[in-house]
């Protein structure tokens, strides 16, 4: 496994193995996607993670061993695992459907232990089925940016015209997802940056530039996926009244002030948090009936490192995904 102890870089270790509790699973761990949130942790950017810490919320596997309660899952079944890890189930969010803003909720590879590495444990009940036509690699991404980015998706309404800020992994996915759904995808990236801009046409995207300027028509929502803060009064100047702006990301350099004109004529601001487990079984369900093509770079085990380096410096083209065991 690979660990995250203070104050060290990352450190490639054999630990023993980890015993399921009563309702827990032992997954086989074969792909494990890397995600911006994992920078932010490995940068002290998220408070109080569980230390030493196997990151990683993106995770792939089969069932190894059950907990002597554990009813969904057999030995053998392809599962994954994803950032939401464990919930109160009393709190007066999780009675609303809304367990994504559980006050003492557990998230994978932050809280509790994740993916990087060779096996994890995981609550049954916060463990999802995996849909069949994609590989365990390509199956990764689909955890927390295919699920982070259908939440946002879902959170930015009805718009037709759709503006994305930050064309890595998550966008990569919600622009085929709303593709799919007929709607038209304006794609911002780093200025200059004519690699992402290239990556987002072919994906279907109808118009791709850089984040300091304008589209060429206003947008009926935008979504931020890139951690800076800069950029949300820069969608908001983009969005057309009504419109809004949603923020997905955990974690988000300060929001520079702007005029009140920018937010004026009912356009929102709104952050996304987290997922519940319905954001899972709906955007699962969705990924079964619409080939999704996430776009993967692969990284073994051991280079847990480079690929974190690769995404800091913005050079993954789509998604970076751990490979364990195949
Ligand atoms: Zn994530
Ligand atoms: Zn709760």
């Amino acid at each position: 496994m690979v660990l995250l102890t203070p104050g060290q870089p990352l450190e490639l270790r054999d630990l023993p193995s980890p015993a399921p509790g009563p309702g827990e699973v032992l997954i086989a761990v074969h792909t494990c996607g890397v995600c911006r949130t994992d920078l932010h942790v490995v940068d002290g950017e998220l408070p109080n993670p569980k230390l030493p810490l196997v990151l990683g919320h993106e995770i792939v596997g089969r069932v190894a061993a059950l907990g002597a309660r554990v009813t969904r899952f057999s030995v053998g079944d392809r599962v994954g695992v994803p950032w939401l890890g464990w919930t109160c189930g009393e709190c007066s969010y999780c009675r609303s459907g809304r367990e994504n803003l559980c006050d003492r909720a557990r998230f994978t590879g932050y809280q509790r232990d994740g993916g990087y590495a060779e096996l994890t444990v995981a609550d049954e009940r916060f463990v999802f089925p995996i849909p069949d036509g994609y590989s365990d690699t390509q199956a990764a991404p689909l955890l927390c940016a295919g699920l982070i980015g259908y939440r946002s998706l879902v959170a930015a309404g009805d718009a037709a015209r759709l503006g994305i800020y930050g064309f890595g992994a998550a966008a990569h996915i919600v622009a085929q997802v709303a593709r799919s759904q007929g709607r038209r995808v304006f794609a911002f990236t780093r200025p200059g940056d004519e690699i992402a801009q290239r990556f987002a046409l072919e994906l279907g995207a109808t118009w791709a530039g850089d984040s300091t300027g304008q589209p060429p028509e206003q947008l009926d929502a935008a979504i931020v996926f890139a951690p800076v803060g800069a950029l949300v009064p820069a969608a908001l100047r983009a969005v057309a009244k009504g419109g809004t702006v949603v923020c997905a990301g955990i974690h988000m350099s300060d929001i520079p002030s702007f005029p009140y004109s920018l937010l004026w004529g009912e356009r929102v601001v709104r952050s996304v948090a987290n997922l519940t487990r319905k954001d899972g079984e709906e955007f699962l369900a969705l990924a079964g009936r619409v080939p999704l093509r996430c776009e993967v770079e692969p990284f073994p085990l051991a280079r847990a490192d480079d690929a974190l380096r690769r995404l800091r410096a913005g050079e993954v083209r789509g998604a970076a995904v751990l490979t364990v065991a195949a």
